[in-house]
């Protein structure tokens, strides 16, 4: 066969297939080959894998180009730095409170120029407006996930700039998606209300230490509104993404559902799963919802090795350490952490807990390809597939520093950190974007993902 690379010496980690050692054939931007030997292949380029695994490229379902910094920029920066992290498609959360007809080709077209990996969009609800026009922006721009911001409401919902969201929007917005095929909402569940209550009676003791924060917010007031939530999705035959979760009483919540309702499908990010409330030293680990308990962190881990979480994100926003100045009340919500989330599974994961490479490699890829419509494009190694494949050197160990993450971000939370299990080699569509932590990538190699709702 004629091929233009072939990767050989590869140990090939095939999502709900297993491990194959032998070589990955490459034609145009597609996987053309996989092969139980070593690879006698003739071929353009050959790429000595020396033996190390070899996983689809990671897809990161939750970041937030535009929010932390400005959305032109980030596409630059940030798709660097998730090529550092083996990243080769993310997707995006955009919302405003007007309707998206206007922006969605703009957007496209300014990543398409910018991004050096490829990209998709999910898009914020916020009126009856954005609930009717779901439909339309499912099939005219290929966006199927659609999120629902519960713990936004009032004054917080004012200082975001954004429109409120009802249980009856979201309700109705249910109802209009269940008869949808392939498309899903995304919810960021907690209970705003009871959160205010509660953050009352802490601003009256008058408490700016950063641990107020996730005392303010305690695990209670996610896992309610998850079962409420779900009990929505379950009542409307809606399928359901829950966002970023943190708690252990949440997950239990879901299981329980799960069991009779399967189409729960649950994220986490890599920061529940490391930090506890009482790492909170400073403001940087301010995030919504906040980190948590080892109870917790273990837990999730639970989860991921079971089942019952399906995909790690990491809600990553370019944020500057300036903005987590003043009070744990004034600072910014949100960290970055896209490039750090392979590592972290691998480090704390595979090495740590002994959860499965084929296990880190459908929460790292498969299973967000399968729930947002690009599988089998993305999300696995097999012929035809697009050939986006991420190196990792199991035993590179490194301590991070924000400055090797490739991020606008002037910081992270793993700073200092020794992390073991690196991506060494990122290759999206067949081309070599990142070698040994050095973008090879290209502004504008990028491509707009739409997803067909089927
Ligand atoms: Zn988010």
């Amino acid at each position: 066969m004629d091929l233009d690379s072939l990767i050989k010496n590869a140990k090939i980690v095939i999502p709900k297939n297993g491990i194959i050692n032998g070589a990955i054939g490459i034609k145009g931007e597609k996987i053309a080959l996989i092969s139980s030997d070593h690879g006698f292949h003739g071929a353009d380029e050959v790429i000595d894998a020396k033996g190390n695994y070899v996983f689809p490229g990671v897809i990161e379902p939750h970041v937030h180009f535009g929010l932390g910094s400005k959305l032109d920029q980030d596409f630059i920066t940030e798709t660097r730095s998730a090529a550092t992290g083996g990243v080769t498609t993310v997707i995006t959360y955009y919302r405003q409170n007007d309707p998206y007809d206007d922006i969605l080709g703009e957007i496209k077209t300014m990543g398409e120029e910018r991004s050096c990996i490829d990209f998709s969009i999910h898009l914020g609800i916020s009126s009856e407006e954005h609930i009717h026009n779901i439909p339309k922006y499912a099939d005219e721009f290929g966006v199927t996930s659609f999120k629902f911001l519960m713990a936004y409401k009032g004054e917080d919902a004012k200082k975001m700039g954004s429109a409120e969201m009802t249980d009856g929007l979201f309700y109705d917005a249910l109802l209009k998606i269940k008869d949808l095929k392939g498309v899903i909402p995304c919810i960021h569940a907690e209970n705003i209300e009871l959160i205010w209550n509660i953050r009352k009676k802490i601003l009256d003791q008058g408490r700016t230490d950063p641990p107020a924060w996730p005392d303010s917010r305690p695990d209670f007031t996610e896992s309610e509104y998850v079962r409420r939530a779900l009990f929505l999705a379950e009542l409307t035959d809606c399928p359901l993404y829950i966002v970023h979760l943190s708690t252990k009483k949440a997950l239990e919540e879901a299981r329980k559902v799960s069991k009779r309702y399967p189409k729960v499908y649950v994220e986490t990010c890599p920061v529940y799963l490391t930090h506890t409330r009482d790492s909170m030293k400073d403001n940087i680990l301010k995030v919504a919802p906040p980190v948590r308990s080892q109870e917790d962190n273990e837990a999730l881990w639970e989860g991921i090795r079971d089942g019952s979480i399906q995909t790690v994100g990491s809600d990553h926003l370019a944020l500057k350490r300036k903005s987590k100045e003043g009070t744990i009340w004034e600072a910014s919500m949100g960290i970055s952490g896209t490039s750090t989330v392979l590592p972290i599974l691998l480090s704390e994961g595979y090495h740590k807990r002994g959860i499965s490479l084929e296990r880190i490699a459908e929460v790292a890829s498969y299973n967000s390809a399968k729930i947002f419509n690009l599988y089998p494009q993305k999300g696995t190694i097999s012929i035809g597939s697009d050939a986006d494949l991420t190196i990792v050197d199991l035993e590179k160990e490194k301590r991070v520093s924000h400055e090797m993450l490739n991020s606008a971000s002037d910081f992270s939370v793993y700073e200092d950190w020794w992390v073991k299990g690196w991506p060494i080699l990122t290759i999206v569509r067949g081309s070599v974007i990142m070698k040994e932590g050095e973008i090879l990538g290209k502004e504008g190699f990028g491509k707009y993902l739409r997803r067909d709702a089927k």
